[in-house]
């Protein structure tokens, strides 16, 4: 057989010889789907071209941050005019200030704020200032929820009913897990049932409000609900992880979706990242003052970061969250969104494919399933094989969605309604092969 042309596969073997797998990030690699992983060459709006200069409209943006497209000019001349002061200081900069204000005026359960430059280091330091707010150790998280790879994170659920987990990480010792409780999304009494057993022991409970990391799962409002009253009730913290929702599905955050439908509610806590970086390494949390003065300089909560509130970074998240605050940015941005889980659903329906996809501003998610799954046990009833004909069906049309069935997928201001329409006619092409 002749050597490969494939520029993709020439590099890919290049990189395995330096990088472990070939990829800094688990999830490029492609080993769910098979295949070579693209490797980016540069981008523009909602596409980017690989290696072989073949193009693909780009429904991942980075898992998230690029709601504007790549290389929006505001922000582009924002990072330039940025980059040209300075990389980095190891002092604060007026626009740390700037930045914390947008974001707390965007998302009113802030009242301080910290930042820091990645969603790992942010959710793994609410969890440490919660205990050091509240004095206490366990931790509630369910599972398919994804909070950056922090030891006491990597937790699958335990075999009993409101048991503590399991390490899903080779060299997270299970001590280091012993305080998390790993419980099932959206199972309201499970959920009673642990707080009833630990609730006096329970320091915080985190969770992603509408569950990206397992796709597309959104918390029910009586789930909701429950987890905001059940903290209350037993003094814990309630720490929404809009990492991936924040600035994304709602200008607000998941937060203000679910308060529409609970008047008054809040979280105590918020972690966020992509969006408000704009594709640079930012991530902040926050929330209430009395909490947050917990943290060092102020409190014995110790947290630091060489790199956190970088002046580049924060002059990036900065012009992204000027754009899309703009009137009807989110109107138009969900509408086309719809347009596209509404296309795709309409498509695989004329095939007789089982689906069913849904979505909440600029993100999206659909399942080869005849039902909106509840929890991660009916996510993973997806067939991973027929996804995987979807994916690489769709890749070959030059349509790039995320590479497992387990990711949810975003759309951006600069995917044009020609896009939309082109991947809904690729999407029925594929659905063809998908037929029962
Ligand atoms: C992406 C993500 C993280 C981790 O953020 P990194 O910047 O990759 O460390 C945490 N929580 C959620 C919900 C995420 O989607």
């Amino acid at each position: 057989m002749p050597p490969s042309t494939d520029l993709n596969d020439a590099l890919m073997a290049r990189a395995r010889q330096i990088i472990p797998g070939g990829v800094n990030s688990p999830v490029r690699a492609f080993r769910a789907v098979g295949g070579t992983p693209r490797f980016v060459r540069r981008a523009q709006g909602a596409y980017f071209w690989d290696a072989n200069g073949q193009r693909y409209i780009d429904y991942i943006g980075s898992w998230g941050p690029m709601i504007l497209g790549h290389g929006h000019p505001a922000v582009l001349e924002a990072v330039q005019r940025a980059a040209a002061e300075g990389f980095s200081f190891g002092a604060p900069t007026e626009r740390e200030i700037e930045l914390a204000e947008e974001i707390a005026a965007l998302v009113p359960s802030i009242e301080m704020l910290r930042l820091v430059s990645s969603g790992t280091e942010a959710g793994m330091t609410a969890i440490r200032l919660a205990r050091g707010a509240t004095g206490r150790s366990k931790i509630v998280k369910f599972e398919g929820c994804y909070h950056g790879h922090a030891d006491a994170l990597l937790v699958k659920a335990g075999s009993g009913l409101a048991t503590f987990g399991h390490p899903t990480s080779a060299g997270v010792p299970p001590e280091v897990v012993q305080h998390t409780l790993v419980l099932e999304y959206n199972n309201v009494a499970q959920l009673e049932e642990a707080f009833a057993l630990h609730g006096q022991d329970i320091a915080g409970l985190i969770m992603e409000p509408i569950a990206g990391n397992m796709n597309f799962v959104r918390a029910t409002v009586e789930f909701t609900r429950r987890c905001r009253e059940l903290c209350t009730q037993h003094g814990a913290l309630l720490i929404y992880d809009e990492v991936m929702t924040g600035c994304r599905v709602a200008l607000g955050g998941a937060q203000s979706v679910y308060a529409k439908a609970i008047p008054g509610f809040a979280p105590d806590l918020t972690v966020l990242g992509k969006v408000i970086g704009g594709g640079m390494p930012l991530a902040a949390f926050g929330g209430k003052r009395a909490v947050m003065e917990q943290l060092a300089p102020l409190g014995p909560v110790y947290q630091a970061g060489t790199l956190s509130g970088n002046p580049v970074a924060t002059a990036c998240g900065l012009a992204t969250l000027r754009e899309i605050k703009r009137p009807g940015f989110f109107e138009s941005l969900s509408a086309k969104t719809r347009r596209l889980t509404g296309g795709l659903s309409a498509a695989a329906r004329q095939a007789s494919v089982p689906f069913c996809a849904d979505c909440e501003g600029g993100m999206f998610g659909f399942f080869l399933l005849p039902k909106l799954p509840q929890n991660y046990g009916q996510v993973m009833q997806s067939e991973s094989s027929r996804f995987n004909t979807l994916f690489h069906g769709l890749l070959a049309r030059g349509i790039y969605i995320a590479p497992a069935l387990y990711e949810a997928g975003f759309v951006s201001s600069a995917h044009s309604d020609e896009d939309i329409a082109a991947t809904i006619a690729a999407a029925s092409e594929v659905f063809q092969a998908l037929r029962l």
